[in-house]
């Protein structure tokens, strides 16, 4: 399938977990995929290689998406050298988990600015270049913890909550310039981030699944493809859920 070719892809955190799912699938379809990164490079070189050997168009690109002028600078150069940029996948994102009584002010800032202002950064960086296409696709990467709450993660679900509100403020900002802007809102999927909770803890999330698995970063991959696809030229500012039927 290469309903994608001739369409450039920024994809943040492409290079792990989710990110590498999404830019993999992008790729498959077409898309020549930027993969952004902050500082493992070897991970961001070998998806770049298993990338291309599939024969798919790839870049790297080493930013802090909470660097607002650094993300600018980066677009910029993106847009130079590719010539555009049509679509959008607000991946990139961390976890601080502590309870509330123990958080660190450290630990809240660091998440709102990854998490948070990250995606108002990237976002705007690429505004305007997509306003002059009249065409542009993103997709931000929420969390079922943002709908649904979860102990130990205060800053993580404001900073996915938040996301939400971005999400759909954005989408009435920019219908009328042909963009779609939407969430996609995973539950419990295997990647690094799940893979640092207790087996106790998996266990009992598991239990709690109704289709009784983690999810993984091709179920993700996949809702992305479909919104960034013609098919879903008439969805904007929807939050796609992912989780398993764990929140409905
Ligand atoms: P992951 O495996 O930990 O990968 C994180 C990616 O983000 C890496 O590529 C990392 O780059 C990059 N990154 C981290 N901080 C960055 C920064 N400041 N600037 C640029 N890139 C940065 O994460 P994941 O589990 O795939 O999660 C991806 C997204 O899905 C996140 O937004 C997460 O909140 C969301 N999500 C995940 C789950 C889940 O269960 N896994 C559930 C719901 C939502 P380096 O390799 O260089 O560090």
């Amino acid at each position: 399938m290469d309903n994608l070719k001739g369409k450039v892809a920024l994809i943040t955190g492409g290079s792990r977990g989710i990110g590498k799912s999404i830019s993999k699938r992008l790729a498959s379809q077409g898309a020549t995929v930027v993969i952004n990164y902050i500082q493992n490079e070897t991970a961001a070189e070998d998806t770049k290689k298993e990338i291309e050997e599939s024969g798919g168009q790839v870049f790297t690109s080493k930013f802090d998406v909470a660097d607002f002028d650094a993300v600018h600078e980066e677009v910029d150069k993106i847009i130079e050298k590719l010539g555009g940029l049509h679509i959008l996948i607000n991946n990139a994102g961390i976890t601080k988990d502590t309870l509330l009584m123990r958080m660190k002010e450290e630990d809240w800032d660091n998440v709102i600015s990854i998490n948070l202002k990250g995606i108002f950064n990237c976002t705007k960086a690429v505004t305007r270049n997509m306003f002059k296409q009249r065409e542009g696709r993103i997709v931000n990467l929420t969390s079922v913890v943002g709908e649904m709450g979860n102990a130990g993660q205060t800053n993580y679900a404001a900073s996915k909550a938040g996301i939400i509100g971005f999400t759909k403020a954005c989408a009435r900002e920019m219908a009328s310039r042909g963009i779609t802007v939407n969430a996609v809102s995973p539950g419990f999927i295997k990647t690094d981030i799940t893979d640092e909770l207790t087996e106790e803890l998996k266990k009992d999330y598991i239990s709690r699944i109704p289709l009784n698995r983690f999810g993984t970063p091709e179920d993700i991959a996949g809702a992305v493809a479909f919104l960034v696809s013609d098919d879903a030229a008439y969805i904007t500012g929807e939050v796609f859920r992912v989780n398993g039927g764990i929140y409905t």
